[in-house]
């Protein structure tokens, strides 16, 4: 299993990784998830976030407040239309 970096850099934004959890997987088998670090692309916040060990590393880029807020937009342009 390839092991990752502990700092990634995906697409300009920086990622470090905090640690390794112990996770059960739905098979009930003891796997590692990877807990990473970022900061928010809008508004610098600190986040965390968890990603499965194997595949493509595909992280959050927002804090929870900005990455729903493209939700929020959608629903208003369609009130508006
Ligand atoms: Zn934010």
């Amino acid at each position: 299993m390839v092991i990752r970096a502990d700092t990634q850099v995906y697409k300009g934004q920086v990622f470090y990784r905090i640690g390794n959890l112990p996770y059960i997987n739905r098979k009930g088998r003891e796997v590692v998830i990877e807990h990473w670090r970022s900061s928010c692309l809008k508004c610098d916040e600190l986040f965390t976030f968890t990603l499965p060990q194997r595949g493509e590393f595909s992280p959050k880029r927002h804090c929870d407040i900005h990455k729903k807020k493209s939700r929020l937009k959608v629903l208003r342009t369609h009130e508006v239309a």
